[in-house]
């Protein structure tokens, strides 16, 4: 068994999504005065490689903690993406190449190589975004989620989040994975994803720790 670790690290002074508070990772207890080590984590629930579910765009909708554990381990596919390139469009044409494979995937991932503006501070701007196609495919297809190496499923300037709204609005569930990394090393095959959210009450998204399992 293979693992491939495609989550960014949380630290201070990494891309935050613009208007967003940055990570406080500080001392809590410290051994010097309490014997052992604490540390107070204070963190957006969108901060770094993080899962959205539909409470994100919609008051009534699902928050985390209705999916089961289960929801978030299931078969992916990487599908490349590497020509939309800066401020582009994910066309479904890249997915008709392996539609065969993504019609068997729970999750599809799309690469893009987005990740590796992560610490250029050109990371939040100009990354490319799915077209309304791929998103009616995922929809029709009945897809658990999305997942990207950019900072959103939305264009920076897109304002009312609309791709969040068609997808997340799926009475059925459906969740979001943005900021994930590494989708290049994954290859093209069907391959066991997991990203699994700690259980908070109530919230609207929160940080994964995503694998591959190949
Ligand atoms: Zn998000």
């Amino acid at each position: 068994m293979k693992i491939i670790d495609l989550t960014q690290t949380t630290a201070p002074g990494m891309p935050v999504f613009p208007g967003d508070i940055e990570p406080q990772i500080s001392p809590a207890r410290t051994f010097k005065a309490h014997g052992f080590f604490e540390t107070l984590l204070c963190l957006c629930s969108h901060t770094g490689t993080h899962v959205d579910a539909p409470r994100h765009v919609f008051p009534g909708g699902l928050p985390l903690g209705a999916f089961e554990a289960a929801y978030f381990v299931g078969t992916a596919l990487v599908i490349d993406a590497t020509d939309a390139g800066a401020g582009g469009c994910i066309g479904i044409s890249c997915i008709e190449k392996n539609r065969e494979l993504a019609e068997r995937a729970d999750f599809i991932l799309f690469y893009t190589g987005w990740d590796k503006h992560w610490d250029s501070g050109g990371y939040m701007r100009d990354f490319p975004v799915i077209s309304d196609v791929v998103a009616d495919y995922l929809v029709q297809t009945q897809k658990r989620g999305i997942g990207l190496d950019t900072p959103s499923l939305d264009s920076p300037g897109s304002g009312s989040l609309p791709l969040h709204r068609r997808l997340l609005g799926q009475e059925r569930g459906f969740v979001v994975f943005e900021n994930l990394c590494n989708l290049g090393l994954v290859g093209g095959n069907l391959f066991t994803f997991a990203a699994l959210p700690l259980k908070h009450s109530g919230v609207d998204g929160a940080p994964v720790r995503a694998i591959a399992i190949l």
